[in-house]
């Protein structure tokens, strides 16, 4: 805090000569630079005959002398005003008179009652105090005043508001409270609020009257007692929990005139005695303040030394004024006054700024200030932000923490947003559950000794079962890799198959002109059966392994024609059809039978978590409230557990169905590889008979032009059949080849087409054999299907 060290202030006013008086020889030397100083001379020859042994002349320095003529804006401006400012300021003031009787102690503190312009410094100061109140809008102020009468070590409250009061004693009786801090509190002082200077002058008026009607010749309170008028301010500014408090205490004195010890005179001066005890009290305080050994200050030897103890030599901006009646008969008062004055001013008072911070203020500025904050959340987050959180919150909350702690993944995090609430409840819940765990702990580790028995069945049936579980893991994870790993070799064999079945298989087509069956591939489970693999199944049964190993891989075009037309009559193909009709039915039951499995898996998870949600939210309870009731067995989570045992029931038995659709499938296929290679051979034995018969038996066949008339036809048709993986084998032309070395020339020559024009005819090339022949007739027919099929797609 400011702190303002200095001695206190003593100044001196002269009062204006009475007209019966005989002025001092005095004389005033006013620098306005530095200090003034009095001199006060006392003349060697009295009137009344004694002889003064005493010096001539007495000086006395003063911060300023007012002289008879000065005026009391004079007096209040150099002497009041910065008292007061300091007192706005926030520091405490005093400024005291001090002088004999008549002096003009009361003049000069309250003022003449004749005359406006006599008003004394108390109204002065409350004027200009109230002043600048008003001026000053960045503080809020309130202001107090009180009024105090010391009279023979008595306090009397001068500010009682019952008028009733004609005596001193009548008046409320004011006693020093001392708390445990040395603090000084006057008890039964009234403070009253004055808002403006009317109020303050009225309340200053009141005591006044009070003062005056309580006055009576043998009290003489006027010249016995002391006035303490107190002016209390105290402020603050907006949304700010300190306050400033500051008190201005405007005393006037009682008079400070001795009386001489009985005896010889001219000895007056030295020995002469205060009349009021409590000033004789001020002067030993005064001297004790003045000698910088003492340490002990005897503040409690009067009330009033103790009502002013901050005032001299404390946390104070203290003045004195010394007024002065210099006629000849006061001039031995007048240099008492002035040696009282000298001492007051060795005195040095440490004037510290009065601020504390009002607990009551404290609180309504950090409520104030968590509003706002709490206001400015909600407008960050567009949320109006309760304390609470809501029941849905909650939950929600749960749900996050669980899957948070059952999650194995240790990237898993938990991110339950920017808010301390939420991030409190889960770190309060996971304890809760820490709790949990620790007392079943406990309770476990209790029942294991008395009980050890019953806690091994429980553990060995809660193993069996565990068990069970990783054993129906242990299948579903087999069946999976079975099945994905059959459907992988089929795929790889089909592969390495000679046909790659195409738009030229006509076997391939089985599959692509079924109706589609909409199943798109997916991660999920079902897509072990999805379509795609099916047909890759279905079409790895397609290969001709005797036709690849002869023809080194590839079958001319002719032969493949040759193939398909055989193929389609023979009975064996029926078969073959019947049975991918059936495998496919197979696989879509598997497929459907894989996407119930998979459904069941999740609704087992799911009511699993369920369960587990039960588990905490029961936890949490039995912490929040823990009751009987929690221990016993939970009704839903019973009714939870029955449900997951009807899913597994359903789980398993759909399951074994897989298992029994795996091994058909397995069976249908190899069914249809039979059946496949039964029918290339078939087929082989045929063809080779065919080319041979062809060659020897009618070789001029070939060279006919009736029989060349289909070939160029069936090249084109052909070459246009055929995709890109054909486009360098070539055409079926077994006639054209005089070695017979090879069912394939190298390369279709496409002025074969122009160089004869088709013609209906056909001649057959027969054996004579009726069975061959049958063949043969058959073969050709076929030929001439295709050969219209392709006619019709070439235009
Ligand atoms: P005290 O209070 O010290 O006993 P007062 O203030 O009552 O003395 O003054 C005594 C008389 O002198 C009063 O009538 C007062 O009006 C008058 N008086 C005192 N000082 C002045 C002054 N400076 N100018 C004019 N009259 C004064
Ligand atoms: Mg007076």
């Amino acid at each position: 805090a400011a702190m303002v060290k200095e001695t206190i202030r003593v100044y001196a006013r002269v009062k204006p000569l009475g007209r019966q008086q005989q002025a001092g020889i005095y004389s005033v030397d006013d620098d306005e630079k530095s200090l003034s100083s009095l001199e006060i001379i006392v003349p060697r020859d009295l009137a009344d005959g004694f002889v003064n042994n005493k010096r001539e002349s007495y000086k006395f320095k003063f911060q300023k002398i007012f002289d008879q003529e000065a005026k009391q804006d004079v007096v209040f401006d150099s002497i009041a005003k910065p008292v007061a400012e300091c007192v706005l300021a926030g520091y405490n003031g005093t400024i005291f008179a001090y002088g004999q009787t008549g002096s003009g102690k009361t003049f000069t503190i309250t003022g003449g009652a004749e005359r406006y312009s006599d008003r004394g410094i108390i109204p002065r100061t409350l004027s200009y105090i109230f002043d600048q109140l008003q001026k000053d809008s960045s503080k809020v102020y309130t202001t107090y005043v009180s009024y105090l009468e010391i009279y023979n070590e008595c306090g009397y409250d001068l500010l009682d508001p019952r008028h009733e009061a004609s005596r001193l004693e009548d008046l409320p009786k004011v006693t020093i409270m001392e708390d445990p801090d040395q603090n000084i509190h006057l008890k039964n002082l009234s403070l009253q609020q004055a808002t403006n200077e009317e109020e303050a002058l009225n309340l200053l008026f009141l005591g006044d009257t009070n003062r005056m009607i309580a006055e009576t010749p043998m009290n003489q309170a006027s010249t016995r007692s002391h006035c303490i008028f107190t002016i209390h301010i105290s402020s603050k500014e907006p949304g700010s929990a300190t306050i400033q408090h500051s008190k201005l205490h405007l005393v006037d004195l009682a008079g400070s005139e001795r009386v001489a010890k009985t005896g010889v005179g001219g000895h007056l001066l030295t020995e002469a005695k205060y009349i009021n005890l409590s000033l004789h009290y001020l002067e030993q305080v005064i001297i004790a303040l003045a000698e910088k050994k003492r340490s002990h200050i005897p503040y409690r030897n009067s009330m009033m030394t103790s009502v002013l103890r901050d005032s001299l030599g404390g946390n104070c901006m203290t003045t004195m004024i010394a007024t002065l009646s210099i006629d000849q008969r006061n001039i031995d008062e007048s240099i008492a006054t002035c040696r009282f004055a000298q001492r007051v001013a060795l005195i040095k008072n440490e004037a510290v700024l009065n601020e504390e911070i009002d607990p009551r203020l404290m609180i309504v500025q950090l409520k104030k200030e968590i509003q706002e904050l709490k206001d400015e959340l909600a407008l960050v987050t567009g949320k109006q932000r309760t304390s609470e959180l809501s029941q849905e919150e909650l939950l929600r909350l749960d749900e996050l923490l669980e899957t948070f702690l059952e999650d194995n993944d240790p990237d898993s995090t938990l991110d339950v947003g920017a808010d301390m609430r939420k991030i409190k409840y889960c770190f309060i819940h996971v304890k809760q559950l820490m709790n949990h765990s620790k007392i079943s702990d406990k309770k476990l580790l209790s029942q294991y000794i008395p009980e050890e028995k019953e806690t091994n069945k429980e553990t060995g049936e809660e193993l069996k079962k565990l068990k069970e579980l990783l054993q129906q893991r242990d299948n579903e994870i087999n069946i999976l890799y079975i099945l994905v790993n059959m459907l992988k070799k089929e795929k790889k064999k089909a592969q390495n198959a000679l046909f790659q079945l195409n738009a030229a298989s006509a076997c391939s087509t089985v599959l692509d002109q079924s109706p589609p069956i909409n199943l798109e591939e997916s991660q999920s489970p079902s897509s072990w059966f999805s379509l795609k693999e099916a047909k890759d199944f279905s079409s790895s049964v397609h290969r001709l392994p005797f036709l690849s190993r002869k023809t080194g891989g590839k079958m001319s075009l002719g032969c493949q024609e040759a193939f398909e037309v055989f193929k389609q009559d023979h009975a064996d193909s029926i078969t073959i059809e019947d049975n991918k009709q059936l495998l496919k039915q197979k696989f879509a039951e598997a497929k459907c039978l894989g996407e119930k499995l998979n459904e069941v898996r999740i609704k087992i998870n799911h009511l699993k978590g369920e369960i587990t949600q039960r588990h905490v939210q029961r936890a949490a309870l039995a912490v929040s409230s823990p009751s009987e009731e929690l221990n016993t067995l939970d009704p839903v989570e019973e009714k939870l557990r029955t449900q997951i045992e009807e899913e597994k029931k359903s789980y398993k038995a759909m399951f074994n169905r897989v298992k029994g659709l795996k091994v058909e499938i397995e069976h249908l296929q190899l069914l249809i590889e039979k059946v496949k290679m039964k029918l290339q051979k078939d087929f082989e034995v045929w063809w080779s008979e065919e080319t041979i018969n062809l060659q020897q038996e009618k070789p001029e066949l070939v060279s006919s032009p009736n029989t060349m008339t289909v070939y160029p036809q069936f090249i084109k048709s052909s070459q246009h059949l055929s995709t890109n993986s054909f486009s360098d084998t070539t055409r079926v032309s077994p006639n054209e080849d005089p070695a017979g070395k090879n069912n394939s020339i190298t390369s279709s020559d496409p002025t074969l087409k122009t160089r004869a024009p088709p013609s209906s005819r056909t001649s057959i090339p027969l054996t004579g054999d009726s069975q061959a022949d049958a063949d043969i007739l058959a073969f050709i027919k076929a030929r001439q299907n295709i050969l219209q099929k392709e006619g019709k797609s070439c235009q």
